[in-house]
């Protein structure tokens, strides 16, 4: 996984310690002697990750972090705090200022890769969704400027595996003050049926849990599906390093070493719920503007865009395949009078069942689009030219024949005009073949509405297609 990291520190022989060593493990490595260099680096360069030197003549560490999560293009790009300052105080503040991590001088080697490639990993994630959210955006309807600092990080669910008594009391006293709701279970298979019955946007692991090895629960919360996307935050001793680097490896996101201090451990769960949601709006945001740009809000039917695109590959594939499609374009007989007589509203159910019955009345392959007011073309893939007529007064008969129930007292008399190609295999364009079915409807408006045109037959005999009458049975 390659990725770029910047390094900050005033001191040159840190930063070429710190570059040597990331720069060994294929890391990009670009570097700052001071905070206003930084900021401009982050700015130029877009690192995933910046390595940040806290004493600094200047700007400090501290200033660079507030300023870099305070921008909204910068504040997902993870901080790590490189400090010879072992005081808690300044890690609390490190973390205020929206450090997500701090890394000791001199810098443990095990430490620093699994701090690096986790947040790395962390990183690409969101950016796979804020590329996502971004083309989504372009496309035409979402226009929200997410900022990670912003999001709300309090009354979360979390889950704590604990079995110390003393360290469950300090751990439940402190997060709850955040309005969190705390589940306390003692081992692992506990936290796999809380899981499986709640959902937790936070799961804490204690690796020194007497009846069992922590970390295999983490791995297992890994590859639960209800747990996947929940982040882990592990409790170990100093001691416990080699196995917090491995948990980080397999997917923990987070650790905390005791004692523990109360102001860091509010932190650290803070920064992950708040990247947990994030993440979470982030791709719900996406899915929204994804379908808010192909469909159409008032009849849920796919928009012009869509069906264009649809339509332009249609027609390559049937020529492919030497296959011939049929394009049907309806137009709503008289629609204006429905908004003049009985109101906009109306009007707007008007088209929804008009909406329902054309599906309803297609096959599953075929497509079936809104094209704007009150305009829709289907398309139907694979279709000779006796089907298509088939289909085409089937659809003219399914919106005439039973009126319409709309919230006005009386239902009311619909009608749809329909013109109608079948497309032979051979190089189309889109404005033609549409221009070719909506001379068609042209012709059914002109030829008295209520009816189907379609090129090279005219207008269809409905007699021919009426469906097979019941047969009358015995009274
Ligand atoms: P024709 O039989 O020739 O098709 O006549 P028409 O009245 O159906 O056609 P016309 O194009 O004159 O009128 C269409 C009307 O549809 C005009 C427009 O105000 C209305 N309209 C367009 N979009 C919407 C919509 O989303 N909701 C509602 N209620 N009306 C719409
Ligand atoms: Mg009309
Ligand atoms: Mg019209």
């Amino acid at each position: 996984m390659s990725a770029r990291i910047l390094v900050v520190d005033d001191i040159a022989p840190n930063v070429k310690l710190l570059e040597a060593k990331l720069t060994s493990e294929y890391y990009d490595v670009v570097t700052a002697m001071n905070g206003e260099e930084a900021l401009k680096k982050v700015d130029e360069t877009k690192p995933d990750i910046v390595l940040l030197d806290v004493m600094m003549p200047g700007m400090d560490g501290f200033e660079v972090c507030r300023r870099m999560k305070e921008n909204p293009d910068h504040a997902h790009i993870p901080v790590v705090m490189v400090t010879a300052l072992t005081d808690t105080e300044d890690r609390v503040k490190g973390l205020q200022s929206g450090a997500d991590d701090f890394l000791s001088k001199p810098v443990n080697d095990t430490a620093l890769m699994a701090r690096v490639r986790s947040l790395v990993r962390l990183k690409m994630a969101v950016d796979e969704w804020k590329t996502r959210e971004n083309t989504a955006t372009q496309l035409g309807v979402v226009n929200e400027n997410s900022s990670l600092m912003e999001e709300d990080a309090t009354n979360a669910n979390i889950l704590v595996v604990e079995d110390m008594e003393f360290e469950i009391q300090k751990i439940r006293s402190t997060l709850e003050d955040n309005g969190n709701k705390i589940t306390v279970v003692h081992h692992g298979l506990e936290a796999l049926q809380a899981a499986k019955e709640k959902e937790f946007e936070l799961i804490a692991v204690s690796l020194n849990l007497q009846e069992e090895d922590g970390l295999r629960l983490c791995s297992h919360l890994r590859s639960n599906e209800r747990t996947r996307a929940t982040p882990i935050l592990m409790i170990g001793s100093e001691d416990d390093m080699p196995k917090i680097a491995h948990g980080l490896e397999i997917g923990a996101h987070d650790y905390i070493l005791r004692p523990i201090d109360r102001n860091e451990l509010m932190a650290r769960v803070r920064t992950q719920i708040r990247r947990k949601r994030f993440q979470e709006r982030l791709r719900a945001s996406f899915e929204m503007s994804l379908s808010m740009a192909l469909t159409d809000t008032l009849t849920g039917l796919y928009n012009r865009r869509y069906f264009e695109v649809h339509l332009g590959k249609m027609l390559e594939k049937g020529n492919e395949s030497q296959k011939s499609i049929g394009l049907l374009y309806m137009d709503i007989d008289h629609f204006k009078n429905f908004n003049d007589t009985y109101g906009h509203n109306i009007g707007d159910e008007v088209l929804k069942t008009f909406s329902n019955r054309l599906k309803d009345n297609l096959r599953s392959f075929d497509l079936v689009a809104r094209l704007g007011g009150e305009e829709f073309v289907a398309v139907l893939p694979d279709t000779d030219v006796k089907t298509a007529h088939t289909i085409a007064e089937r659809l003219r008969r399914s919106i005439m024949d039973a009126p319409f129930r709309t919230s006005y007292e009386t239902p009311l008399e619909v009608t749809t005009s329909i013109g109608g190609v079948v497309i032979e295999a051979g190089d189309h364009t889109i404005t033609e073949v549409l221009e070719r079915a909506d001379g068609q409807l042209y012709l059914a408006k002109n030829g008295g509405r209520n009816s189907v045109f379609f090129e090279d037959c005219g207008k269809l005999d409905p007699e021919e297609f009426r469906p097979q009458s019941r047969p009358i049975l015995n009274e």
